[in-house]
């Protein structure tokens, strides 16, 4: 008889996306003629930079030729990529990464979410609360947690609140913990760590042998000089972290699928005869026994944003939506709400008004002003009475958007 994997059971339905949709598609079919303006789902809407564009082409017609034809390459990526990534993102920073430090792959939510293989089942597991949704039910998964309890909080985890009290920056914990999660600059907070704060949980990974699992996905979109681009700014990092980027929100790649972690040799946990073993070793068989390599043509597409007209176009890329998260902050202000972030992030967290709850606030705005946003309750319990508005809408939808905030009711 087959038996199923139990721990799947522990896991609420994905009801936030769901639950969304649901009462949009309510609310259209009672006024049909609404136009519906959505600041809420994380994906860009701006095509791709054109030196993607063309270095794909180029790279189909490769295809086309015996003699430039590409089969499977190796699954950790060709050194046309790789080369290019440590060179403008590491090297060019005082950052050493050697070249087998590095895994290319189809996108950093399958990397954040397969990492946890290769860590004992034993491990406790710390998360900030709200949080990306990846990073806890994939240890659910794999059966690192109890159950989900009555204060929306699974069993065995150790949360990290995060909230303007703490101004986002979570608490070191009071237990002792082996794996943590960082996302920074954060979704969905829109907010980031400063130097001294990532310090912070390098110096503590480093006494109490824990390993830091660090999602920056968005480090493109960081402004400020005090926010470090990659963990590896901070002395020591490279002993305790692993490093998750994509080029999914930096480029466009939502649907062309390019990331890519570094996992540093350095980075060891402890065997069951007490021997250190590096991580390295590990994520790099489990990389090659289930990966079978990111479409070439994809990775000419990525590589070709690190010559210099590329840099340009996804800088371009880059401000524009940054310019929508200025247009969206200014515009919540002079209507009196109290937003955060949005500055070194394409997302915008604001603090319901009149203390009313998240879905109250979707709601409100949905009925009253016809914009769907995210229910910061669907991001943890610590997400409650906050709402994310994102920055990846068009200029023009941005701008009717903050246009209506004015008619809201208070
Ligand atoms: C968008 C996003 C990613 C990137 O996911 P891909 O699979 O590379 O598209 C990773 N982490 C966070 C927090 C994100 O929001």
């Amino acid at each position: 008889m087959a038996t199923i994997n139990d721990n799947y059971l522990k896991l609420p339905g994905s009801y936030l996306f769901a639950e969304i949709a649901r009462r949009v598609a309510a609310y259209k079919e009672a006024n049909p003629d609404a136009d519906i303006i959505r600041l809420g789902i994380g994906d860009v809407t701006q095509p791709l930079p054109q030196v993607c564009i063309e270095a794909m082409h180029k790279a189909v017609d490769d295809q086309a030729k015996a003699e430039t034809f590409h089969g499977y390459g190796p699954e950790q990526g060709y050194s046309f990529l790789t080369e290019a990534i440590i060179k403008n993102n590491y090297t060019d920073r005082g950052i050493e990464i050697a070249p087998d430090e590095i895994f290319v792959s189809d996108g950093s939510k399958s990397d954040c979410g397969n990492i946890q293989e290769i860590f004992g089942t034993a491990n406790k597991v710390a998360i900030t609360d709200p949080v990306y949704p990846v990073y806890l039910d994939t240890n659910v998964m794999a059966g690192r947690t109890g159950t989900l309890q009555e204060d929306g909080h699974f069993e065995g985890v150790v949360y990290l609140p995060c909230t303007a009290e703490n101004n986002f920056a979570p608490s070191l914990p009071t237990e002792k913990v082996d794996m943590i999660y960082l996302c920074c600059p954060n979704n969905p907070t829109g907010t980031t760590l400063s130097r001294a704060e990532l310090t912070k949980w390098v110096n503590y990974a480093k006494e109490n042998d824990a390993v830091i699992l660090f999602d920056a996905a968005y480090a493109a979109y960081i402004t400020e000089d005090d926010v470090p681009r990659s963990i590896y700014e901070i002395p020591g990092a490279k002993d305790v972290a692993i490093e998750f980027r994509s080029f999914s929100k930096t480029a466009g790649f939502t649907g062309t699928r390019c990331g890519y972690t570094i996992v540093p040799k350095t980075v060891t946990g402890r065997a069951a005869d007490g021997s250190r073993v590096p991580f390295n070793k590990l994520w790099n068989r489990r990389h090659t026994t289930k990966f079978n390599g990111t479409a070439y043509i994809v990775q000419r597409g990525a590589a070709a944003i690190y010559t210099e007209e590329g840099q340009k176009q996804v800088k371009e890329l880059v401000s524009y939506y940054m310019e929508n998260a200025r247009i969206i902050r200014e515009g919540l202000k002079a209507v009196g709400i109290k937003a955060y972030g949005g500055v070194n992030a394409p997302y915008i967290w604001l603090k319901t008004p009149d203390n009313m709850s998240s879905w109250d606030f979707f709601d409100k705005l949905l009925h009253e002003v016809n914009i769907v946003g995210t229910p910061g309750a669907g991001f943890g319990p610590c997400g409650e009475g906050y709402f994310r508005l994102t920055a990846f809408g068009s200029r023009e939808n941005t701008e009717r958007a903050v246009a209506r905030f004015a008619k809201l009711k208070f």
